[in-house]
């Protein structure tokens, strides 16, 4: 069984064919960049990914070996995301499979990415580290649904990093110009630390590097030492709480070696494996919401074409998960 899967949250417009048996056949991204020092403008965005669809598809076709008669399914990435860039990938899906008479998978983003995290680690019932432009929480699985055990307050971890790159130049998405700039040196700055219960919080923290920006090399390592100090505080006391043997770090921050590096002396300290998702597959793209929707095929029927919606707004713990 062969699925097309279709992100369009953000940023990346991308397509992807992956196989039942979870061999990726192809995986094209295209990504949208801001000029420098700006966000992603939702209108400017979603024209990027209307002018990259055509090629992102047939490019992901081609490099499949496949034409679009032999997929079983289609799936797309349904939200959570910015409304105009949402709406291409859906377009997209909606017309090749009423065209082509293919089944419809409507998919959650941020599962996609677990799912396709525990495809590529071999994690099995992992406590769940999210981590992206578009999340920042602590997940476990129990009946049904991705549990939160702990969440960001206000800005996410990826957003933190972004919105502090833009202020000094950068064009986003930024972590990894942050990540090479705080390499550099290893004096700290005092900045604010918020952990509240097993949640964090981002705002003050990015008021606070921002007024220490000059010293630019000295902020991106502390702004890094800080913010992955709060998760890893977070994430242990989760640990230490669900007994969980296994701790798996997704989303485009998960590419971040200092967190991980923080990360896996936890784990050593709690006992228990630690897994991330491959550097290639931590930021967004299609073969996540392609391996999501091949999961939910086996539990259920593609959606009718009038049921295929995008969700700006979904809240990941609302989500039924029956495969
Ligand atoms: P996603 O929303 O899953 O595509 O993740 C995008 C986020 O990952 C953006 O906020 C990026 O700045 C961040 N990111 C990408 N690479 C790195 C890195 N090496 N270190 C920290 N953050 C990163
Ligand atoms: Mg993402």
């Amino acid at each position: 069984m062969l699925c097309l899967g279709i992100e369009s949250t953000a940023h990346t417009f991308a397509c992807a064919v992956v196989e039942k048996n979870g061999k990726i056949h192809s995986d094209v991204r295209k990504i949208y960049r801001p000029p420098e020092g700006e966000g992603i403008h939702p209108r400017e965005a979603s024209r990027h990914h209307i002018e990259s669809s055509t090629k992102v598809l047939v490019d992901s076709l081609q490099q499949a070996r496949i034409k679009i008669k032999d997929l079983d399914i289609i799936a797309y990435a349904a939200g959570p995301g910015l409304g105009p860039c949402l709406r291409v990938g859906a377009v997209v899906a909606r017309s090749l499979a009423s065209y082509y008479k293919i089944p419809l998978y409507p998919v959650h983003h941020a599962i996609g990415h677990i799912d396709l995290g525990k495809l590529l680690t071999g994690a099995k019932d992992p406590l769940v580290l999210l981590v992206s432009g578009g999340h920042t929480m602590l997940l476990a699985f129990m009946k049904e649904k991705w549990r939160v055990f702990g969440e960001t307050l206000d800005i996410t971890l990826g957003q933190l990093l972004d919105q502090f790159g833009r202020s000094i130049g950068f064009a986003s998405p930024c972590g990894k110009n942050i990540e090479e700039l705080a390499a550099k040196t290893s004096t700290y700055i005092q900045l604010p630390y918020v952990v509240k219960g097993n949640d964090v919080s981002f705002s003050g923290l990015l008021s606070a590097t921002k007024s220490i920006s000059s010293q630019k090399e000295k902020a991106c390592f502390s702004l890094q030492e800080t913010a992955f100090a709060m998760i890893s505080e977070a994430t242990e006391r989760a640990l230490s709480f669900t007994k969980k043997k296994e701790l798996m770090v997704v989303g485009g921050v998960a590419a971040n070696k200092r967190l991980s590096n923080m990360l896996k002396s936890i784990c050593k300290r709690q006992n228990c494996k630690f897994y991330v998702v491959p550097q290639q597959f931590a930021g967004d793209c299609g073969a996540q919401i392609a391996w999501t929707g091949l999961l939910e095929a086996t539990a259920k029927k593609g959606s009718a074409l009038e049921n295929t919606f995008v969700r700006q707004s979904w809240r990941l713990d609302s989500v039924n998960i029956n495969y």
